[in-house]
């Protein structure tokens, strides 16, 4: 449609989104769906994160706040980062966001001029590149492995960077693979960093809550100092604190970034939402012990979910360090026919089938620029992800 931004025509709508919206709405239509699409915790909110927001409705908190965050809030990630990743951050270097996306966004379109590159190591999470189209700048996909548990190599940082690259978007535990890269592994990523001084680090700690013992997280301002000022150390509390729709992310990084991250937020949509804020300062402020009881049965449901989808022919999953995804291989499904005569000609085909003939919603590797393979979420109940590896499992055994 001619009336349409010329820049939408270069992006796609989430594929994350729009599988968890088909899952919705086949299972309102009474359809028989297990959703393993959505990356969201099944557990809920706690009970004091809600107390909190409930006081702060009581309390008439419920007017225009501060832009890009509530001081309270801020000095609380500033607490959180010391106490958890030791880095010191001023409040004056923190952003609160209306979630994670909105953070990455802001700081792609303060920084991003046409032509500049963004590295992303590829599988990456949807939205990386997308966001990147929308600022105007050019993502450039790394691509790593199942060889390499789909980390990138050094070597392969080293060779991507060149006089236009802008930002180095790091995501460890990572959308879509789980994948954790040690303490050695990202040394040796900052040792090529150290090196371009013009290169910008984006770390998307999301998923530091979710990382199973014993791969231990880090964030590179942390483990390379020498990078502190031209870090954006981004995180949220959607997935640790089961806060999705609460819309609450946030970063720190160098004042002038924050600024202007600060003024595209007063010109789009001012401050996050007043209650999410100081629910979210109840998330980072109280209690924390229920974090490794989560991380617990998250492990647990990683393990299942691994085991039964190697049982598949054709099918090779990794085990992951963190987050709640895993990354499952289907190479040795592709050319094989369902019995209706559908060919499995790649991972949009074997994920569609998949729904169609055993209603368990998955999203196709090809989204996040590597495949043949699909991601599950498996931060759903141990009966459910039962039930759907055993449909899973069915599937590829009708296959022939
Ligand atoms: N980050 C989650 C996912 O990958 C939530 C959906 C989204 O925003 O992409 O499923």
């Amino acid at each position: 449609m001619a009336f349409l931004a010329d820049s939408l025509s270069r992006v796609k709508p989430s594929a994350t989104i729009a599988v968890t919206n088909k899952a919705r709405e086949l299972k309102a239509a009474g359809k028989d769906v297990i959703g393993l699409g959505a990356g969201e915790p099944d557990f809920d909110t706690p009970e004091n994160i809600k107390e909190a927001a409930k006081r702060a409705i009581d309390e008439g908190k419920t007017k225009y706040t501060a832009v890009d965050g509530i001081p309270e809030l801020k000095q609380a990630i500033c607490d959180k980062f010391q106490r958890e990743n030791g880095l010191s951050y001023q409040p004056s270097q923190v952003t609160v966001g209306t979630g994670g996306k909105q953070i990455l966004y802001n700081a792609l379109v303060a920084t991003l001029n046409p032509g500049d590159e963004v590295l992303i190591p590829a599988p990456y999470w949807v939205s990386y590149p997308d966001m990147v189209l929308l600022a105007g700048g050019e993502p450039v996909a790394v691509e790593a492995g199942i060889e390499t548990n789909f980390k990138i190599t050094p070597e392969q940082l080293e060779a991507a960077i060149t006089p236009k690259t802008k930002w180095f978007i790091f995501n460890s535990p990572s959308n879509p693979t789980g994948a954790g890269y040690t303490e050695a592994e990202l040394k040796a990523l900052c040792d090529v960093l150290m090196k371009h001084p013009h290169v910008w680090i984006m770390s998307d700690d999301m998923y530091e809550h979710l990382a199973y013992a014993p791969y231990v997280f880090f964030t590179p301002a942390q483990v390379e100092p020498g990078l502190y000022d031209r870090t954006l150390t981004c995180n949220g509390v959607s997935k640790a604190y089961a806060m999705t729709g609460w819309r609450i992310g946030y970063a720190a990084g160098p004042v002038e970034l924050i600024k202007a991250m600060a003024k595209i937020q007063s010109q789009s949509t001012s401050n996050p939402c007043s209650v999410s804020q100081y629910a979210a300062l109840e998330a980072l402020t109280g209690p924390q012990d229920f974090l490794a009881e989560r991380l617990k049965a998250f492990q647990a449901r990683r393990d299942l979910v691994v085991g039964m989808l190697n049982e598949i022919d054709g099918m090779e999953c990794p085990v992951p360090e963190g987050a709640f995804y895993v990354y499952p291989s289907i190479k040795g499904l592709i050319g094989k026919k369902t019995p209706g005569g559908v060919e499995i000609d790649g991972d949009e085909t074997f994920s569609a089938e998949l729904l169609e003939a055993e209603g368990v919603a998955v999203v196709f590797g090809s989204a996040f620029g590597a495949g043949p393979a699909f991601r599950v979420s498996y931060a759903t109940s141990d009966a459910l992800l039962k039930e759907a590896c055993t449909r899973i499992q069915r599937f590829c055994a009708s296959l022939s």
